[in-house]
């Protein structure tokens, strides 16, 4: 932690300076020890979960008890609800671990959002199955449908599940309690679309479906991306709220963006605090607001203003772009840790021109990357822990190789993150397993054939 600390020191700048960077990076530090501690909390927080006490961790059966063999076949239509998009594609599965995919994306408008999102949804699919004239199977009446949705929810069954709460800034009316499968098919009604939900899915037992289509030892399926979740195979007589059969094993969508939101062992900090308290799910998804794409230039966007009212940045000016609530894309940040030239151009022109702030100098410039830097760091130290936790939760399963399925916009895009998952796991996982039994993969389109996968299951296409 001290190495981490002082690393962020800066050449020449002003004592004043240096003590508060410093000081700041401490707050945003998570040490071995620390990471040690929350891997303990979170095993604890499963256990209570899969024994119903979901204070801690939801740990949500999805219902799905039988692996993909990758012979499953057939045409779909996949519904991706995201935080961002709403992909509408069609999906046909080959056999052999093969997929032919045509997708459409709509990005969600913010009166979706609060207000109008199944209607909005299926006009998207209407629009969708007019352009790529999809048609039901022969000798079926309506279109099958896997529909991926980025929410918890407490499913009752393959196509049944009641909405638990919205995050990741959405608040539609009239929908938390309620059946999503039951909504959205009202409105395909209300539109006369011939299309069944057959399947709802989360999006992170997508990334685990279709990491399994093609490799076998798949285990886990993440999401870092807007939001964050994993899910992972448990034995079921493991799930002591499981009422049904207790031999094989299920999918637990963990939902771990909602652990510790008591605020027991996370480091949290007086900028996540701040987001927090004027954010719609308060006091919810505390994990996920401190790691995700959705809520990480916001986190940084505080650090940077409390220098800034100290008058220790931008010679204590701010700018009404960035005085916006969410006016520092998380994708800021990645340009700006990833700028290693001298005079920190790229660093410059996110301030000066895309952030208006008036002349930003060189040491503005460090200091703002030096801030962003701390935050995408701990950010990743925790995603870490995580997975390593569900790792650790079934140590039988590490004897072999071990395939993750990952998707989501951190992932893919934070400069260096997928190496930061290898190292930062290593005083827990052993460097033997990372080296040689780990296998980090990008589950592209998880969540479109995730979802054609468990319809294809579903609708007892399974060969
Ligand atoms: C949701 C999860 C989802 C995750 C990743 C979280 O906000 O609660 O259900 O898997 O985001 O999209
Ligand atoms: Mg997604």
């Amino acid at each position: 932690t001290k190495e981490f600390v002082n690393c962020y020191r800066i050449e020449g700048a002003p004592d004043k300076l240096n003590e508060a960077l410093l000081r700041m990076a401490a707050s945003f530090a998570v040490s071995d020890a620390k990471m040690r501690e929350i891997i303990d909390r979170f095993h604890q927080s499963m256990r209570d979960g899969l024994n119903g006490d979901e204070a801690g961790m939801p740990m949500i059966p999805s219902f799905i008890d039988r692996r993909p063999t990758g012979n499953e076949q057939g045409k779909f239509l996949s519904l991706d609800l995201g935080g961002t998009n709403l992909r509408v594609c069609q999906v046909t599965l080959l056999g052999k671990s093969d997929f032919h995919m045509v997708q459409q994306k709509f990005t969600i408008p913010a009166e979706a959002k609060e207000r109008t999102l199944f209607d909005w949804i299926a006009q998207c699919v209407s629009i969708f199955v007019e352009e790529h004239d999809v048609e039901p199977n022969p000798g079926e009446y309506s279109i099958n449908c896997g529909f991926t949705f980025s929410f918890p929810i407490n499913q009752t069954g393959l196509a049944e599940g009641n909405l638990i709460m919205w995050n990741k800034g959405f608040l539609v009316p009239n929908s938390v309690g309620r059946d999503v499968v039951r909504l959205t098919q009202d409105a395909f009604l209300r539109k006369h679309l011939r299309v069944r939900i057959v399947a709802i899915l989360n999006d992170t037992v997508g990334a685990l479906m279709t990491s399994c289509y093609s490799n076998p030892d798949s285990q886990l399926g993440i999401i870092f991306g807007t939001g964050t979740n994993a899910c992972y195979w448990e034995r079921l007589s493991n799930i002591g709220k499981w009422a049904g059969p207790k031999e094989g094993e299920m999918v637990i969508n963990t939902e771990w963006g909602a652990f510790d939101n008591a605020i027991e062992v996370l480091p949290y900090t007086m900028h996540d605090n701040k987001l927090n308290r004027k954010s719609p799910n308060h006091g919810l998804q505390v994990f996920e607001k401190m790691i995700s794409g959705m809520y990480l230039g916001e986190v940084a966007r505080n650090a940077l203003l409390y220098l800034v009212d100290q008058r220790l940045l931008f010679d204590g000016r701010s700018s009404p772009i960035f005085n916006k609530s969410y006016a520092f894309d998380t994708a800021y940040m990645s340009e700006i840790v990833s700028d290693d030239s001298p005079d920190l151009t790229e660093v410059r022109k996110v301030f000066e021109q895309t952030l208006e702030i008036p002349s930003p100098t060189l040491l503005d410039c460090k200091v703002a990357k030096a801030v962003c830097d701390m935050i995408g760091t701990r950010a990743m130290r925790l995603s870490a822990a995580s997975m390593a936790a569900v790792l650790l939760w079934r140590p039988e399963m590490l004897k072999g190789t071990v395939t993750v399925g990952i998707d989501g916009s951190m992932y893919q895009f934070y400069p260096s993150f997928d190496k930061a998952l290898y190292d930062n796991c290593r005083p827990f996982l052993g460097d033997d397993f990372v080296d040689n039994k780990l296998k980090l993969r990008l589950a592209k389109d998880g969540s479109g054939v995730g979802a054609a996968i468990i319809a294809a299951v579903a609708s007892k296409h399974l060969q």
